[in-house]
């Protein structure tokens, strides 16, 4: 799973997925405000330990606003493994990754990657040909080899109107002629971005492989 946002147990139940590896993008409340519901979420649904996979900067921000999630803490390496406490049956392993430096996990190589996202910066997430770029405004180009022969693309459109820190249909459409993705679906949007005319917006520029995505879709690659 990718990202733990604040609906993510009525998401995940609805859905009908239990995911044991999250990969965190970065600190903003709507990508990490479900790390509080984890400890019920564990002995409850999960009964098994989970690995969370973020940066530095993302696990400073998870600890300044969950202190008591991090309990006890043991160095190995590069990992940070941190636990609820004894009297939980089950624990959280903290992995730190960095933007270019591939980890694998559950057989699956992840590839986080740096993208500009208004004042701070997210994580892009690269796993195979599907490409995950939440809460992204513009790419540096050292991400750019992160971003060639993607098939399916989940991107930010925020916003209508260009902002600071976020995507909008215009850059979408510029992103897409650089990098040629197979298919996009936009994600991120806000009320204003109604379903029927954001789709109408991409199919009348010709873009027709550009779509909103929406709550319970299920995405099949574009080679099948
Ligand atoms: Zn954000
Ligand atoms: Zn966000």
């Amino acid at each position: 799973m990718i990202d733990i946002g604040p609906d993510f147990r009525l998401q995940t139940s609805r859905a009908n997925v239990i995911p044991d590896t999250i990969v965190i993008t970065h600190g903003h409340w709507d990508h990490i405000a479900g790390i509080g519901e984890l400890p019920y979420y564990m002995e409850e649904v999960l009964k098994r330990d989970l690995n969370v996979y973020t940066d530095e900067t993302c696990m400073a921000f998870i600890r300044g606003m969950f202190p008591y999630l991090f309990f006890e803490e043991k160095t190995e390496g590069s990992t940070s493994i941190v636990g609820f406490g004894e009297s939980n049956q089950y624990q959280i392993f903290w992995h730190r990754i960095r933007a270019y430096e591939a980890v694998e996990a559950n057989d699956m190589k992840i590839l986080p990657f740096s993208q500009h996202h208004g004042g701070s910066d997210s994580l892009g997430i690269r796993i195979a040909d599907f490409v995950y770029s939440p809460d992204v405004k513009s790419f540096p180009v050292q991400s750019w080899d992160c971003l060639a022969d993607i098939d399916t693309w989940i991107l930010d459109c925020d916003y209508w109107e260009p902002s600071e820190s976020h995507g909008d249909p215009e850059t979408v459409l510029k992103l897409v002629d650089q990098f040629k993705p197979r298919q996009v679906f936009l994600t991120h949007m806000d009320e204003k971005m109604d379903y029927s005319v954001l789709k109408s917006w991409f199919v009348d520029r010709g873009y027709a492989h550009v779509v909103p995505a929406y709550d319970g879709l299920m995405i099949e690659p574009s080679s099948t």
